[in-house]
């Protein structure tokens, strides 16, 4: 009955207004469209009172369960899987980006969101909070490695979000290929979190070309023999 209402002065206003422009189609429009909402909605006979629904529920009752689904989505895709647990990558490296998509990985971010108080910080840039995206998506040090891949891969990289990084991975393609791209991928993620922890908890100072340097044997490796590491 409100979105009645207000759709009827809405259209009275545009009525009026094209009158004034003495546009005779435009009012016939009008009153056309007025005409058809109003057939389409059942008044009811007796007065009701007015309540709250959630639009998202068939049924419009909001539910703990409906609050949840709305509040965490479910993850549509999940072929992500298959390409980060592959035999050619060691599972301690597949397991950080498994728990990256998942929001596991205890960043301050996630910490803070499970009820921990502590004063946040980027320790590889230390200009932003510690943020999962800004660790691994938008930080210098993640930029720099991911556009130095990319150069490598003769790839764009997408960092709009996790899962978007896999988007680079040429479809089809053969397995070797694609052990090649999940690899590097997943050695990227592992490599960005190793430094983390390093300065976060060794105060050791990583530089990126330190950090490159540790696995760019390891793709060089997987480019010559895809399964040479188990
Ligand atoms: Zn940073």
């Amino acid at each position: 009955m409100f979105f009645f209402t207000h759709t009827c002065f809405f259209l009275l206003l545009s009525l009026l207004y094209a009158f004034d422009l003495k546009n005779v189609f435009m009012c016939y429009l009008i009153l056309f469209a007025l005409l058809h909402i109003y057939l389409k909605i059942t008044l009811p006979v007796s007065p009701l009172p007015d309540k709250k629904i959630w639009k998202h529920a068939p049924d419009g009752v909001l539910t703990s369960k409906l609050a949840h689904l709305f509040m965490s989505p479910p993850l549509a895709r999940l072929d992500w899987l298959a390409v980060i647990w592959r035999s050619c990558i060691p599972p301690s490296h597949s397991f950080v980006f498994w728990r990256l998509m998942l929001s596991k990985l205890p960043t301050d971010e996630n910490l803070r969101l499970r009820g921990c108080t502590l004063v946040s910080v980027c320790v590889l840039c230390f200009r932003e909070a510690e943020t999962s995206s800004h660790l691994f998506l938008h930080c210098e040090f993640a930029t720099i490695i991911w556009k130095w891949l990319s150069v490598k891969l003769r790839c764009i990289i997408s960092l709009a979000s996790y899962s978007s990084i896999l988007d680079c991975i040429p479809r089809p393609c053969s397995s070797q290929l694609l052990d090649v791209f999940a690899a590097a991928l997943v050695h990227t993620v592992h490599t960005i979190w190793l430094a983390r922890n390093a300065i976060h908890f060794s105060h050791t100072n990583v530089s990126i070309h330190a950090s490159m340097a540790k696995y760019r044997p390891l793709l060089l490796c997987l480019v010559l023999t895809p399964k040479a590491i188990v």
